[in-house]
């Protein structure tokens, strides 16, 4: 199925200087399983078209669904519950709260989707597991590397099983090899069926996806292969 769909979407900006179309009629679908780097200069609408994938905000044109759902026609407390139970968020800067543990951090969005249950530590514990950390349980986000936080912050985004991961610069507070070892996690998440969206202005990374969409100006103007997104950026 698709996880996400959208048609001729846009979102334009009322200030009182005038309006501005920061995205002007943007098109595609996100198959479940893809792993899709979205790509493009300052200015050309990313994280617009991320805030609107992430239903932190509405298109003010256009069609956008998530599986069978419309966005445009959800109440507030519908998208909350979406963000909430539905996706998942990787930041650049990982946003672990630093009074908490690596287990209660990942733990979190259980609390905000209403899911903590009986068997809420022992799926905490395995996805902690999963990216490694499995030893660092109780430690807090001031004792890891900023590698091992973003581990933290995915299994966080992982707890609730989204729809799809929702990823922003993910690796752009980290080094080089640190970066590698980000990516190839975020690459076996999704060789294990995750849908996987990231936004980067790096090609080393968009490289490793399986597919660039690339704006300019709040249009796509390049959408296929990572390796042919060069001439567009
Ligand atoms: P990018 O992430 O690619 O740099 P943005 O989505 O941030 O692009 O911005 C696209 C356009 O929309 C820019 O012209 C920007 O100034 C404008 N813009 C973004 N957010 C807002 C906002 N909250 N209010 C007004 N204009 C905005
Ligand atoms: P099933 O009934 O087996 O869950 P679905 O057709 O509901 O099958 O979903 C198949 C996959 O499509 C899900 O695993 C999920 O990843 C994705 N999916 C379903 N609904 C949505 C949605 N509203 N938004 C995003 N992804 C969705």
């Amino acid at each position: 199925g698709l996880a996400v769909s959208i048609r001729d979407l846009k979102k334009a900006y009322v200030l009182a200087g005038g309006t501005v179309h920061a995205l002007r009629g943007v098109s595609f679908d996100v198959p479940t399983g893809d792993f899709v780097s979205i790509m493009g200069p300052s200015g050309s609408g990313k994280s617009t078209l991320l805030n609107l994938l992430g239903c932190l905000d509405r298109p003010t044109g256009g069609e956008f669904y998530l599986g069978p759902d419309n966005v445009a026609q959800m109440s507030d407390d519908e998208l909350a519950d979406v963000r909430a139970s539905r996706l998942g968020f990787v930041f650049q800067s990982f946003n672990l709260l630093p009074a908490l543990t690596v287990l209660e951090n990942i733990e979190l969005p259980l609390h905000y989707s209403g899911r903590l249950g009986r068997d809420s530590r022992q799926r905490c514990e395995e996805l902690a597991d999963k990216v490694g950390l499995g030893d660092r349980l109780d430690h807090r986000p001031m004792q890891l590397s900023g590698g091992q936080q973003q581990r933290v912050a995915i299994a966080r985004s992982l707890v609730n099983d989204p729809w799809f991961l929702l990823a922003d610069e993910p690796t752009g507070n980290l080094d080089t090899a640190t970066t590698r070892e980000i990516l190839d996690l975020l690459t076996g998440l999704n060789e294990e069926g995750r849908t996987i969206i990231l936004v980067t202005h790096e090609p080393e990374v968009a490289d490793l996806t399986k597919r660039t969409v690339v704006l300019r100006d709040g249009l796509v103007v390049y959408d296929g292969h990572p390796d042919g997104s060069r001439a567009a950026l």
